[in-house]
């Protein structure tokens, strides 16, 4: 056994935070003439920092075998294409951006924010590792470099004229295996005077939500403010200001400047995250302890459930072939026994099998031939979409399940 060291800090990492056994890397697609084989596991098992509080997993697998050929296109959720609208608009007021600005985005995916910026006249450029998405982006006449971000990447940036004005990183900072050299490049990238705006899913609803299904291996860590704030004064950035955000099941959008650029008042909302954070504990490691408990109680939960509908002779498929959902069925031990098939608008996930579990994924129109009795929500975070967009579920009696923070039955 090697020593495992924190990725922000260095630290010893010896605590466990929750232990998911071997599962599968979750966008690991199975082709259908692999069914017979076995999948490859992996240990999943999220630690904490007793130094620095940081919640992280081991990286198995280098990022290029992850995201070389990402399959999650960001445009495919409609809410999210809105939410980044609404940021695009708000952040050109705010910090006054022009035809003269400059707007990188790290993991830019297939164009879904900086095409609101190209349309508002204000250039961007996108930086993005799997060159599958980023040709989505290039076709709608976004300019995209296939790489890996780091301190490399925004040297190039800087040595060629394009420090950035703003630099955007959403929900890209927990996986990254560097952390360090992703942070350095961020702080990097920017102008004396430019602001980053990194937004995650924050860890304060991680724990308070049970919503262990956000943790896989291509998540690499779990961020609190306080956390985040540690890691970024390391490379020269200051936070100045936080919101939350009702995206990924609650979010953080930080924003940061450089320490040693033009100086910005700190906003109330930091002191109000900070102080949301001391209330629940994330100050303080023993906070972090029983939620592998809770992790398994959810899971019970669900089991008793699937297990009561199969005994009743109900039919039972999944909707949303999304990563969280294979940490969930992995860890739950669900297979075809208990949910038949799931079903996702991406077509590249369709025609294939979900990765431990290999339920087969469908196109959604499968589930008006078979009519099942339940269709259990795997992306809790966008069930409302999800049940607005399906409402047709319910006119044969299906109802729709959602299993965290625990299994329950929406109306
Ligand atoms: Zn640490």
């Amino acid at each position: 056994m090697t020593t495992l060291t924190c990725r922000s800090c260095g630290a010893p990492l010896a605590r466990s935070f929750v232990d998911l056994g071997r599962t599968p890397l979750a966008n690991s697609y199975v082709p259908p003439h692999a069914a017979g084989a076995p999948d490859p596991t992996f240990p999943l098992h999220a630690r904490i920092c007793d130094a620095c509080l940081l919640v992280q997993v081991e990286a198995v697998r280098p990022p290029e075998d992850i995201f070389g050929e990402y399959a999650y296109f960001s445009s495919y959720s409609s809410s999210w294409v809105a939410h980044a609208k609404r940021f695009c608009e708000d952040a050109t007021r705010r910090f006054g951006l022009s035809g003269s600005s400059l707007v990188v985005e790290v993991a830019s995916n297939d164009g879904y924010l900086l095409r609101h910026f190209l349309a508002a006249g204000v250039p961007v450029l996108g930086i993005e590792p799997a060159a599958n998405v980023a040709e989505a982006a290039k076709a709608l006449g976004i300019p995209v470099e296939v790489r890996f971000f780091g301190r490399e990447a925004a040297a190039d940036l800087v040595a060629t004229g394009r420090a950035a004005d703003l630099v955007v990183a959403n929900n890209v900072l927990a996986h990254v295996p560097d952390l360090n050299d992703f942070v350095a490049g961020l702080a990097r990238a920017l102008k004396p005077s430019g602001v980053l705006s990194v937004e995650f899913p924050h860890l304060l609803n991680l724990v308070r939500e049970v919503q262990f299904d956000t943790i896989y291996h291509e998540h690499y860590c779990y961020f609190s403010l306080l956390a985040v704030e540690r890691a970024f004064a390391r490379h020269g950035l200051r936070v100045f200001d936080v919101e939350t955000l009702p995206t990924h099941g609650g979010s953080l959008r930080v924003l940061a400047c450089r320490a040693d650029g033009a100086p910005r008042a700190e906003e109330p909302g930091l002191a109000r995250v900070r102080a949301m954070e001391r209330d629940a504990g994330l100050d303080r490691v023993e906070a972090y302890a029983g939620f592998q408990a809770k992790v398994d109680a959810v899971r019970d939960a669900l089991l008793a459930f699937l297990r009561r509908a199969r005994a009743e002779g109900r039919k039972v498929a999944a909707y949303g072939a999304a990563a969280k959902g294979n940490t969930l069925l992995n860890y739950c031990g669900i297979g075809t026994d208990l949910v038949e098939y799931v079903v996702d608008l991406n077509p590249h996930k369709q025609g294939r099998l979900l990765p431990g579990s290999h339920l087969p994924v469908h196109a959604p129109s499968r589930l008006a031939e078979t009519r099942p009795d339940y269709v259990l929500v795997l992306p809790w975070n966008i069930a409302a979409e999800i049940t607005s967009s399906m409402a047709h579920v319910r006119g044969w009696g299906g109802r729709f399940v959602v299993a965290v923070p625990t299994t329950r039955i929406l109306d």
